[in-house]
């Protein structure tokens, strides 16, 4: 069967170039390896807490069995298991004492319907900070070459945040932003006090606040804060390919969606080098099948993207498609996460509290290295976290405390605590890499992949910092830390894996151009995580989408042109 596109991948990035490429006419086969999730059926948003066993904890001996490695996500559970792979069918290898937590999900919409929807632009702090230092290979677009692209996406997905005039975290197109409450206001008026270099903004979010009428006609409400997103969400109030992108590129009658294909390798024609098609194996049945299409986009997310290059080998390319430069499956990164810091604010209102939910938290922009130098170190990082009043069994008296004083205790409200969450940005390195293990293999006979990453002493230095700011901030306001993170968590926990593709001006030193072109295969666009050529410090997934519309909307021109 021929398609002027396939889009391999219906995740976050799939789901952007699916509908772009749709909606310019363009006939479209999506390809996704995973099953094909039905909102009615597989999301539990509907749901009540206690109609989950387990108070919604996943038994042990099943995370021992199958769940291992994604057990490890803060958004597991028994409520959206079916929504992440089972470790146990789908193994990759890590080297002896280095750890990567690689947290995903095979289904139609992947890793949108869970993400976190923190969103955020990058600036040209960033797509300046490779050629400014020296690490890495310079990025070759800047802030102007996306910004319309950032514009057009948020507009679509529905992004709330606030104005804010910040040269490190560009405004964008904004629904009306959530609010801070009352233990943030104060947290933030003390810290800006004492740190003029520093900002604490509600975390700009992918939720809608308002529905606009685009969003309407593809079926979308207003957002009832209800805070179980990573459950599906049925008023599609959240964005995600599913209830988002996907259905705009059905609209336009352009898409093919096939389910349950796993994309082996890609197809080059030898004498053209073009890519002709995909080779993909059923994953129930194991049967094998070729799709031919004009253009390929590859959006399987960054480590499977780096697989499928590799596995693409053929006679004149025997390291791998697109691969002259030996940069496929070398510079993964991941944001350094889990460096959280709590406190008590024992001087934040006391006659105050909030009631219900929220989608998001706040935000602390990068500042070192912006508008604070560095402890010897280059780039930065960001704070995500929130302020809450102390509730629940917290409250509720010491052990021993039973019956009505115990009930009473349980409708206290204490003081406000807060958390302030670091993530820093971590360097390209070639040495942090993606290969395909020589030896084992998976149940569809393809090679397991084979992570191989650590942090470098760049990011060792900034973990000090990281540190010593979160407790420095709650000081500031007065705070009393009652716990912080010893040690960053292992890498891939961050969930932003990225860079294994890299674009570049140089193709000798890139596998990508400025279009998310492949140097040497001129009709293959890759517009996933692995196109990153740093890893800023903000998460990731709107650029990535917004890579995704440009380089959908330039795929289109060169072929009308002739050039691909
Ligand atoms: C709990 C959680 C919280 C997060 N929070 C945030 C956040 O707040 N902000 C943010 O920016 N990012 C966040 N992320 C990260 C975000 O989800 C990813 O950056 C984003 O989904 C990556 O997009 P992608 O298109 O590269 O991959 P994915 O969305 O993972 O989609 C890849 C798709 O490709 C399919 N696929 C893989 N291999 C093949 C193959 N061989 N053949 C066919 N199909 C294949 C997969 O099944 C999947 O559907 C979070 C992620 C999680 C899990
Ligand atoms: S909080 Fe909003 S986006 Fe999240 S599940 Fe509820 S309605 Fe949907």
């Amino acid at each position: 069967m021929a398609f002027d596109a396939i889009v391999i991948g219906s995740g976050m990035s799939g789901g952007i170039a699916a509908k772009e490429l749709c909606e310019q006419g363009l006939k479209v086969l999506v390809l996704e390896r995973g099953y094909d999730i039905d909102p009615a059926k597989d999301y539990t948003d509907m749901k009540m807490p206690w109609e989950f066993p387990d108070m919604n904890m996943v038994p042990q001996e099943e995370v021992e069995r199958d769940y291992p490695v994604q057990s490890q996500c803060y958004a597991f559970n028994v409520a959206n298991k079916h929504m992440w792979v089972k470790d146990s069918d789908h193994p990759y290898t890590t080297p002896e004492g280095k750890p990567f937590t690689w947290i995903r999900g095979y289904h139609t919409g992947g890793r949108s319907i869970m993400w976190g929807r923190q969103t955020y632009r990058w600036s040209d702090i960033d797509f300046e900070a490779n050629k400014k230092d020296g690490y890495g290979v310079d990025w070759p677009i800047r802030y102007a070459d996306i910004a319309p692209w950032y514009d057009k996406v948020e507009e679509f997905i529905g992004v709330a945040g606030t104005y804010e005039s910040l040269p490190q975290l560009p405004d964008g197109k904004f629904l009306p932003g959530w609010e801070l409450n009352d233990g943030e206001k104060f947290l933030k008026a003390a810290v800006e006090a004492k740190f003029p270099g520093r900002k604490i903004i509600i975390g700009r979010n992918a939720n809608l606040s308002e529905a606009r009428p685009h969003h309407e006609e593809l079926g979308r409400g207003p957002c009832q804060n209800r805070s179980i997103c990573d459950r599906g969400c049925s008023f599609g109030a959240m964005h995600s390919s599913l209830t988002s992108s996907l259905p705009a590129a059905r609209k336009t009658g352009n898409l093919t969606l096939v389910t349950n294909a796993i994309v082996h390798a890609i197809i080059q024609d030898p004498a053209t080098g073009k890519a002709t098609g995909v080779r993909v194996i059923d994953r129930v049945t194991k049967v094998g099948k070729t799709y031919e299409a004009k253009v390929i986009f590859l959006n399987a997310s960054t480590i499977p993207t780096a697989t499928i290059l590799l596995q693409s080998a053929n006679e004149a390319n025997p390291r791998g498609l697109a691969n002259g430069s030996d940069q496929v499956g070398r510079n993964l990164m991941d944001h350094m996460y889990a460096l959280s810091t709590a406190g008590i604010l024992p001087g934040a209102p006391m006659d105050s509290y909030y009631k219900g939910r929220r989608p998001t938290g706040i935000y602390i922009p990068r500042y070192r290295n912006v508008t604070e130098d560095s402890d010897g170190y280059v780039r930065g990082y960001g704070y995500q976290g929130g302020a809450m009043r102390m509730t629940g069994k917290g409250m509720a008296g010491g052990p021993g405390t039973i019956g009505a004083e115990f009930k009473e205790g349980m409708h206290k409200f204490g003081p406000w605590m807060t958390f302030i969450s670091g993530f820093g940005e971590m360097l390209p390195n070639p040495e942090n890499r993606v290969t395909l293990n020589p030896t084992k293999k998976d149940q569809w006979g393809m090679p397991l992949p084979h992570v191989d990453c650590a942090m470098g002493p760049n990011e060792h230095k900034m973990v000090k910092q990281i540190m010593a700011d979160g407790k420095a901030m709650i000081e500031a306001a007065g705070g009393k830390v009652i716990a912080q993170a010893s040690e960053p968590g292992p890498l891939g926990l961050g969930i932003h894996e990225m860079g294994t593709a890299r674009m570049g001006h140089d193709p000798k030193t890139s596998v990508l151009n400025k279009y998310n072109q492949a140097h040497e295969v001129p009709n293959l666009f890759i517009t996933d995580g692995a196109a990153m050529t740093s890893s800023a410090c903000v998460n990731p997934s709107l650029t990535y989408m917004a890579l995704a519309a440009r380089a959908a909307h330039h795929a289109v021109q060169f072929l009308k042109e002739g050039k691909i």
